[in-house]
C-alpha cells in the first residue's frame, strides 16, 4: 500500500499507449518533465507521481495498491484479472472511466489457405497468443476446446514456423495480419484504454487530488469526441 500523500499513477513507459496517456495528462494541466527518464516522475504543479512501467505490470500494481491509479488497455487488465483470480491473488480494481484511445480487438486469425466456415472449425487447434485467459474464456463460451502457446511478441509468425495452427492477437487495422498471410476469423475481445483505481479506499488527501483530476480527464475526453 502507498502511504504517501501524493497520488501515484502508473502509465506505460513506452509503446502504443504512452503518447496518448502522456498527452492526456498534459492536457489535464499536469507538468511532467518528458526528459525525466526516472521510473517515478514527480509532477511539478500537483501532488502526483507518475510511475512509468510496462503495460503488463500496471494491473498488478493497482490491484496490489502499489499505485492508486493506472492507465491500461482493457485487454491487459482483463487478462491479468483472470490470471490473478486463477492463482488466488488479489484481482479487484475499480474502473474509474473508459478512455477514448487505445482501441483495438483481440482476434483469432488463420492462415489464408485455412478453409474457415464456423467456430467449430477451430475446435482442438493450437493458437499462439499473449492472452491465454481471454482466449480460454471465449472458447469455453463457444463450447470448443483450444490449446495455446504463450508468445509475448512476433505472434503472427507462429503458424508459418509450425508453432501453432493460428493466432489470437491484437488487431487495429489488420495490415500486420495481411502482411503475414493471415485472415481474421473471430473477434474474441474488444478493447480500449481505461483509467483504473485501486479497490482500497484512498486517503482523504489522495481522494481530494483525484476529485480535482477526474473532472479534467472527463473534460479532455469530451473535447476529443
Ligand atoms: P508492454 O510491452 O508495455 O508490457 P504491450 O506489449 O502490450 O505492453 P504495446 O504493443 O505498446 O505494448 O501495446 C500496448 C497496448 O496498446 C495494448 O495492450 C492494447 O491495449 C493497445 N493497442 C492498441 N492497438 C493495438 C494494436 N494494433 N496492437 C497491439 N496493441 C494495441
Amino acid at each position: 500500500m502507498t502511504t504517501e500523500t501524493r497520488l501515484r499513477i502508473a502509465m506505460q513507459k513506452s509503446g502504443r499507449l504512452s503518447d496518448d496517456t502522456q498527452a492526456l495528462l498534459k492536457r489535464c494541466g499536469l507538468t511532467i518533465n518528458v526528459a525525466d527518464r526516472r521510473l517515478l516522475a514527480h509532477v511539478a504543479n500537483m501532488p502526483i507521481d507518475i510511475m512509468r512501467v510496462r503495460s503488463s505490470d500496471i494491473p498488478g500494481l493497482v490491484m496490489d495498491g502499489v499505485c492508486d491509479l493506472g492507465i491500461v488497455g482493457d485487454n491487459t487488465l482483463e487478462e491479468a484479472s483472470l490470471k490473478r483470480k486463477l492463482m488466488g491473488d488479489k484481482f479487484e480494481y475499480v474502473k474509474t472511466t473508459p478512455l477514448n484511445f487505445g482501441g483495438c480487438r483481440l482476434s483469432i486469425a488463420m492462415p489464408e489457405e485455412f478453409n474457415y466456415s464456423s467456430v467449430d472449425d477451430l475446435n482442438g487447434l493450437r493458437f499462439a497468443t499473449t492472452y491465454p485467459q481471454l482466449l480460454k474464456r471465449w472458447a469455453d463460451e463457444k463450447g470448443i476446446n483450444v490449446e495455446f502457446c504463450l508468445l509475448k511478441g512476433s505472434v503472427e509468425v507462429a503458424p508459418r514456423v509450425g508453432l501453432a495452427d493460428g493466432i489470437c492477437d491484437l488487431v487495429s487495422t489488420g495490415a500486420t495480419l495481411e502482411a503475414n498471410g493471415l485472415v481474421e476469423v473471430e473477434e474474441v475481445f474488444r478493447s480500449k484504454a481505461s483509467l483504473i483505481q485501486t479497490a482500497s479506499p484512498l486517503t482523504a488527501e489522495k481522494q481530494a487530488i483525484l476529485d480535482t483530476l477526474l473532472p479534467r480527464i472527463m473534460g479532455v475526453m469530451k473535447a476529443k469526441e
